[in-house]
């Protein structure tokens, strides 16, 4: 036997088995091998004398003097099963089941027994749902050996634990002094992790052996980015001249002079422009913070040098936006941009992409979906992905990797994100980027002042509305829904906001305010031009759903209210109330809730605006997928590894995936194997 032995040929296992276990993802010895289980720590004390502690996990023999059934099993419903129990030294007890009146006729009277359970919080004499073994020899029976140290795998439909672990012993016994470290390192560290993590000893024996092979893990996972980025720069980049004089010319377009922050971000940007070896780097700052200013600088430099640029943002709005930014910054100038959007007539579109293939376009800003199909320019130089987690990992290389085929050498890329990462997630999501951030913000603007308000609806609103506007400002109205999906027709009595009902009460309340709703549904061109409507200060409140979420930038909007604020998460709403005092009046945000008690979790909102210490609540609190989307978490699926508990292991396995990748080593292919997860019996413990 060896690890690829397939599992149908170890005692029995027949067709049936094998087939559960291919379903479970076990195919082979070595699957098994790496099939861990949970540490439960050593088995509980054997109480054979004196009384139980309340609220303790005890195993004990006595022998069952009656079972009786009894109505709720004390939980409520259900027929519930009591056993009065008696220990050799006279001690009695009771055994209590819940909705499990089946039991009675495996207890029987006289017979004896190995109990073992957690006595009650209150009654220390009481066991509540214990586990049972009959021994057959009565007192006399020894309790069976115990490890010292108890596992657990996790559940296998159709073959049992008895058997799995038989299995596992077979496994461990048949190949593990032969099996090699998937690190390619001769030592048996691998090999002795395993057995510990089947087998422990201790909790703190397993705990070591998990830290071992975490650590092989996360140097598979660090290895696969430092391939993934290598395939990217396999190939040359440009060293673009970007020297001062272009400099100076670039930064005299911007109507503002760049902050401290900026300078020092966009310093980062020429190193790595006018290097040789491609750019490949994220760079990450809280929303308002001028990333966009930053990326057309990096785009003018390249197009200086006679290479073109392509912008890629997540929405239609967005790219219009980023436009007219754009435009507005290079009128007189020879640089020539355009827009592609799913609204860009076809005539219109074929142009454009023709007029990038014939290098009449310096800088073509478009959408995701859009600029992901088949772009060809003439000479792409530099790649510009807004809120790039909303863009596909594979959608980004395969742009990359296109122009980079089609002109011999690789484009540099920059990624936007105000997604703050926490440094746990940036290592890990993001281990193959450089990252770059922009601390602080523009002059003149304060935090946006966020209080809680208790609104069920739409009317409660009308008051700090109505107050913005006299001010001379304008309002978002947030709602987590578009449309009401309830049956409830009125309006305050929806369960959760949506902006069509909200729009409608708003109207009916305050007749006076020019109102408009923003959704996800709408067709294209509507959305610019209610956008374009309300950046002009034709509308006075903008009701929408988070499709305003990124990015948008209107100067004259005060107010933002989040209606049922609890259903989104912390780094989104604090993304929300980016959205206003972006210009010279302060911002306010009202985070509406309807229960009598505000919930909890916004506390931190009120309390901070440091967007980076809410990303990493909001990390705690729901995971990586919430912060980055799905396109990106899935990488994180990990057999063993914690990304919180093993950030050190994390950091050693990067550098030592750069060492080696460095060194021209490719990954091993039992690395590479670590990472083909979902076998991984921690995962779903
Ligand atoms: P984000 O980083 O969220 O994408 P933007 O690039 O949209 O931020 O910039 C937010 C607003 O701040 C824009 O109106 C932009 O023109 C303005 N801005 C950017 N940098 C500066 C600066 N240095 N001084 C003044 N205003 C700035
Ligand atoms: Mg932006």
């Amino acid at each position: 036997m060896d690890a690829g032995t397939s599992l149908r040929f170890l005692p029995g296992v027949g067709p049936a088995r094998a087939a559960a276990l291919a379903e479970a993802g076990l195919h082979d010895v070595w699957d098994l091998l790496h099939a861990l289980p949970r540490c439960l720590g050593p088995p509980p004390p054997l109480v054979e004398s004196g009384a139980i502690p309340a609220a303790t996990a005890v195993r004990l023999r006595a022998r069952v003097l009656s079972a009786r059934p009894v109505f709720g099993g004390g939980r409520g419903r259900g027929m519930g099963l009591e056993a009065l129990l008696e220990r050799a030294d006279g001690y009695a007890l009771k055994a209590r089941f819940f909705n499990a009146g089946y039991l009675r006729r495996h207890l029987l009277p006289g017979e004896w027994y190995l109990w073992e359970g957690r006595s009650d919080a209150e009654k220390a004499a009481v066991l509540l749902h214990p586990s049972f073994v009959h021994l057959k020899q009565g007192a006399d029976e020894q309790p069976p050996a115990e490890a010292a140290c108890r596992v657990a795998y996790r559940a296998v439909a159709g073959v049992s634990e008895r058997t799995l672990v038989a299995l596992v012993d077979a496994a461990l016994e048949g190949t593990l002094d032969h099996l090699a470290d998937p690190a390619g390192s001769d030592d048996v560290g691998h090999r002795r992790a395993l057995l510990t993590l089947h087998r422990p000893e201790s909790a703190a024996a397993y705990e070591e052996a998990r830290r071992a092979l975490a650590a092989r893990e996360l140097l598979a996972l660090a290895w696969r980015m430092q391939a993934r980025r290598s395939a990217q720069v396999g190939m040359p980049g440009r060293a673009w001249r970007w020297d001062d004089a272009i400099h100076a010319r670039a930064l005299a377009r911007l109507p503002f002079a760049l902050t401290a922050g900026q300078a020092e971000a966009l310093a980062a940007l020429r190193t790595d422009l006018r290097a040789a070896q491609p750019m490949y780097r994220l760079l990450q700052g809280d929303v308002g913070s001028g990333k966009t200013a930053l990326a057309l600088l990096a785009s003018l430099a390249v197009i200086a040098d006679g290479a073109q640029a392509l912008w890629c943002a997540p929405t239609a709005v967005l790219a219009s936006q980023h436009h007219a930014f754009a435009a507005r910054c290079l009128v007189g100038t020879r640089v020539r941009t355009g827009l592609l959007t799913g609204g860009t007539p076809a005539a219109e579109r074929a142009q454009l992409l023709s007029d990038l293939a014939a290098r009449r376009l310096d800088l073509l800003i478009g959408t995701h979906a859009l600029l992901g199909e088949a772009v060809e320019a003439a000479e792409l130089g530099l790649v510009v992905i807004d809120e790039q987690h909303k863009f596909g990992v594979a959608q980004r290389a395969a742009l990359v990797n296109r122009a980079a085929q089609h002109q011999g050498w690789a484009p540099d890329l920059l990624l936007l994100t105000a997604t703050p990462i926490p440094r746990t997630l940036a290592l890990t999501a993001f281990g193959d980027l450089e990252v770059a951030r922009i601390a602080g913000r523009p002059p003149g603007r304060s935090a946006v002042a966020t209080a809680l308000f208790r609104a069920a609806g739409a009317t409660q609103l009308a008051a700090p509305l109505r107050a913005a506007i006299a001010a001379g400002g304008q309002a978002y109205v947030i709602c987590p829904l578009r449309e009401d999906a309830s049956e409830a027709g009125d309006d305050d009595v929806a369960p959760v906001a949506d902006a069509t009902s909200v729009t409608r009460a708003l109207a009916k309340t305050c007749p006076e305010l020019a109102i408009g709703l923003l959704h996800g549904a709408l067709p294209e061109r509507e959305k610019l031009a209610l956008m374009a409507e309300f950046a002009a200060g034709q509308l006075h409140v903008l009701v929408a759903t988070s499709v305003i979420e990124v990015g948008i930038d209107v100067a004259g909007a005060t107010l933002i209210a989040v209606l049922d604020a609890e259903r989104f998460g912390l780094a989104q709403l604090h993304q929300l109330r980016g959205r206003v005092g972006r210009g010279t009046m302060p911002g306010r945000c009202l985070l509406c809730h309807r229960a009598t008690e505000a919930p909890e979790r916004l506390q931190i909102l009120l309390a901070s605006d440091d967007g980076l210490a809410i990303a990493t609540a909001d990390l705690a609190a729901r995971g990586p997928g919430a912060l980055l989307g799905t396109a990106q978490h899935g990488a994180l699926a990990l057999r063993c590894a914690d990304l919180v508990r093993d950030l050190d292991l994390l950091q050693d396995a990067h550098a030592e995936a750069r060492r080696r990748t460095a060194a021209g080593e490719a990954m091993p292919p039992g690395l590479a194997r670590l990472l083909t997860g979902g076998s991984g019996l921690l995962a779903g413990g």
